[in-house]
């Protein structure tokens, strides 16, 4: 309080019927010139806008989770609900030992000792063999970039019981969530490509991307990598290429090649492992096939090229000859890694 900075700070928040105004439909909408809101609005959009639908004109909502405290929960319980058999009054508590992550199993039981009336339910709705909270709480877990170690946390500080163990959090991550994420992703990117064609005007799909790399670990010794493709017109992404120079499941295997087993699993393994070299070369690596596959899967023709400035990930793009010798992709620069180089050089 009474600091400048604080009072500069909030007069230039912006008042929030306006924001919601500016990204309608989840950022669907290109805002040309002065008006463009800049790479995360463009990225996020309106968030609000996934909720809108589930929560109907009266403000009553009558599905979904909600946090909410046992002690009010069973209070209501006690206060209210009378045995159907005997009509003495109700006691309610969890049952830990039947638990599934963070669905609960509540137990409704009679007062009465002589009524063996029960009821007991679990506080989430099963989806096959799964219920809905868990796998619900670990794909956000995941969108927000964070882990099982983080979930426990959570738990913690919110007082609540202890989530899904961390195989139960894996698993539900592999078997569940990652082939549902990949086919979602594929689709959303083939949707934008369509886009883009019919954006750029052209039969051949010819159109400019910018190309940019990212690691798991930094330092140049990431195991993994993912090069994303994204469109200059639309600024949605439109492919992306990971690569792994790892694969666990071939070290795991490789001390054990005079097992029985081996032979069998080897027929079967499907390796992890895409990419040969340093993790520099993981850039241009992914660029190559991403450039090299965009005719066949995209429908596309990447005629210009933007980079961070390095150099070599084109190169190898041009080399690659990803169109034949008539269409070679432009480099463009970006003038913002321009800005940063120059102003790092000044500053030093
Ligand atoms: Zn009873
Ligand atoms: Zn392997």
């Amino acid at each position: 309080m009474g600091n400048p900075r604080n009072k500069k700070r909030k007069r230039a928040r912006i008042p929030p019927s306006k924001k919601a105004k500016k990204f309608k439909d989840g950022g669907q909408n290109v805002v040309e010139g002065d008006q463009n809101p800049g790479p995360s609005g463009m990225k996020i959009g309106d968030v609000s806008g996934v909720f809108r639908d589930n929560i109907s004109h009266t403000g009553r909502v009558q599905e979904g989770t909600v946090f909410m405290d046992l002690f009010i929960l069973f209070g209501v319980f006690n206060e209210i609900l009378k045995c159907p058999e005997c009509g003495d009054s109700m006691t309610s508590h969890v049952d830990m030992r039947k638990k599934n992550g963070f669905s609960h199993y509540i137990v409704l039981q009679c007062c009465n000792t002589e009524c063996e009336w029960k009821y007991c339910f679990h506080t989430s709705k099963k989806q096959g063999p799964s219920y809905e909270v868990n796998v619900r709480a670990v794909l956000a877990f995941r969108e927000i970039g964070r882990g099982h170690n983080s979930m426990v946390t959570f738990t913690k500080v919110m007082n609540m019981p202890p989530p899904p163990t961390c195989q139960n959090f894996t698993k539900t991550q592999i078997k569940k969530l990652l082939p549902v994420v990949k086919q979602l992703a594929n689709d959303s990117m083939v949707n934008n490509a369509m886009n883009v064609k019919e954006a750029c005007g052209n039969d051949r799909g010819e159109c400019g991307i910018s190309i940019d790399g990212t690691w798991q670990r930094r330092g140049h010794v990431s195991h993994n990598g993912v090069v994303t493709a994204i469109s200059l017109t639309t600024k949605k992404c439109l492919d992306v290429e990971v690569l792994s120079d790892k694969c666990k499941a071939c070290q795991k295997w490789k001390k054990k090649q005079n097992d029985p087993k081996y032979e069998e699993w080897k027929a079967n393994h499907i390796c992890k492992i895409n990419h040969v070299g340093s993790a520099n070369g993981m850039e241009a690596a992914g660029a190559v096939r991403i450039f090299n596959r965009s005719s066949s899967t995209r429908g596309l023709v990447y005629t210009e090229m933007l980079g961070d400035g390095d150099s070599s990930t084109h190169n190898s793009v041009v080399e690659s000859k990803p169109y034949g010798d008539d269409c070679v992709p432009r480099k463009l620069e970006c003038i913002g890694h321009v800005q940063k180089r120059v102003g790092s050089r000044l500053r030093s």
